[in-house]
């Protein structure tokens, strides 16, 4: 991806009014910066400056995925209904959100939802033997879900991008300790894209195969979940699991939580060895006895998380993004009024930042200063550089941080050696 764009080749424009048929901020807000394109309800077209957001999400999310040493692949978007009849989660009863079409060649199959099936399906393939684990895979996939409802924006999509990883492991001790990993690579993948501090490991359901699984949940005024949380003993659990009993089990009591609105960003799940043997997924182990695999499941939303960002972080004019996420590092607004020597001097420093891989969005179409300003806004690039006359003539640079409005002066050589 280029780091460096001139906003006249950018084929997005930004719109003035929000979108009338959008109800939630994300899609609003992400739809006038020219992020996306609303197809129909619940899905949604990522665009140029979209694209950037997700690439940067999925870099941190991939780095951390290699770090736990996590193998990539992509898995299939159509399923075969047999696989998932296996473990009786074909039938829509079992699964709500299932989009199925037919073979002109006979038989149906299945749009993907989730990947546990295919995955240790194929992964029968190259398990054979204790020394074939544990092992690791994961993805990133567009999932197609029948989503009841869809006026969360990006935040419930029917198409949405999500990271997969299903850890396979030979026993209880090894699948736990990988668990446990996971959870801190989320803790850490959190942190770096800025919602760290407002994001809890949260008791929830753990299905039919264990008690609890543990979702990641952040605090957002419109997300769809409810969890209640108590910061100090830093405990988290979903409604759907409050009950005198788990509140025995983790210490607290009701009077010590407080209830928030959240939105899952994550969510880590222990398949034990059921899905395993379903599927005839086994390993022979020193004894040459055969011995069913470990499953566990870890989903982060990758464009779920986009749209928690930017309803957490945007303001009246527009959106605020983090520096580890946002499309570019630097906004450079030319003013020129006309006055060729302002345009040859933010000509000069954008080919000075494009030499040295600076990440930056130059907007250097023939607009008004007005509406660069509000464009600016409302794409909420962190850094932007302005250069006029004024800063042509006290030879600094202008530069506004979009999260304070505060401004400070910088000389060209520390723009360059940032
Ligand atoms: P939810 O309860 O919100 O429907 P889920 O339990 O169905 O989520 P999983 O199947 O565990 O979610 O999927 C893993 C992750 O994918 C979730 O933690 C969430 O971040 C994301 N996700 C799930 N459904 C959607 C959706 N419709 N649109 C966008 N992201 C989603
Ligand atoms: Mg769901």
């Amino acid at each position: 991806m280029n780091t460096t764009l001139r906003q006249s080749n950018l084929f997005t424009k930004t719109r003035k009014e929000a979108p009338s048929d959008e109800v939630s901020k994300n899609a609003q807000l992400l739809i006038q910066g020219g992020y996306i394109h609303k197809e129909m309800a619940g899905v949604y077209a990522y665009l140029p400056l979209g694209i950037r957001v997700i690439e940067k999400i999925k870099n941190i999310v991939r780095e951390e995925m290699n770090v736990l040493g996590g193998q990539e692949l992509i898995m299939t978007t159509l399923q075969r209904k047999e696989l998932w009849a296996k473990t009786n989660r074909w039938e829509d009863k079992e699964v709500d959100v299932w989009f199925k079409s037919k073979l002109h060649a006979g038989g149906e199959v299945g749009f993907g939802w989730s990947h546990e099936e295919p995955i240790a399906n194929m992964m029968r393939n190259y398990i054979s033997s204790f020394r074939d684990l544990p092992t690791y895979v994961y993805q990133f996939q567009t999932k197609l879900r029948n989503e009841l409802r869809a006026k969360s924006g990006i935040m419930r999509g029917r198409e949405f991008i999500m990271k997969d990883m299903y850890s396979f492991s030979s026993d209880k001790e090894e699948h736990d300790e990988f668990y446990s990993k996971t959870i801190e690579a989320y803790k850490r993948i959190f942190k770096r894209i800025g919602i760290g501090e407002d994001t809890f490991v949260t008791f929830a359901d753990g299905g039919s195969f264990t008690k609890f699984s543990h979702e990641f949940q952040t605090i957002v005024e419109t997300g769809e979940d409810v969890i209640y949380i108590n910061r100090e003993k830093n405990i988290a659990i979903n409604e759907e699991v409050l009950n005198d009993e788990t509140l025995k089990e983790l210490g607290v009591t009701r009077d010590e939580l407080e209830k928030v609105n959240t939105a899952e960003v994550g969510n880590i799940f222990n398949f034990g060895t059921g899905k395993c043997a379903e599927l005839g997924v086994e390993y022979k182990n020193e004894e040459g006895k055969k011995i069913p695999v470990w499953l566990g499941s870890y989903g982060i939303g990758i464009t779920r998380l986009m749209g928690v960002l930017v309803e957490k972080f945007s303001d009246e004019k527009g959106i605020v993004w983090n520096e580890a996420v946002a499309p570019f590092e630097y906004h450079l607004i030319v003013l020129d009024n006309g006055n060729e020597e302002v345009r040859a001097d933010a000509e000069r420093l954008f080919a000075s930042m494009e030499t040295r891989d600076i990440s930056v969005l130059y907007d250097d179409r023939d607009v008004r200063a007005g509406q660069k300003f509000a464009d600016a806004d409302l794409i909420g690039i962190p850094k932007r550089i302005i250069v006029s006359e004024k800063t042509l003539a006290s030879g600094e640079y202008e530069v506004v941080a979009r999260a304070t409005g505060v401004s400070t002066f910088a000389h060209e050589q520390e723009l360059l050696n940032d």
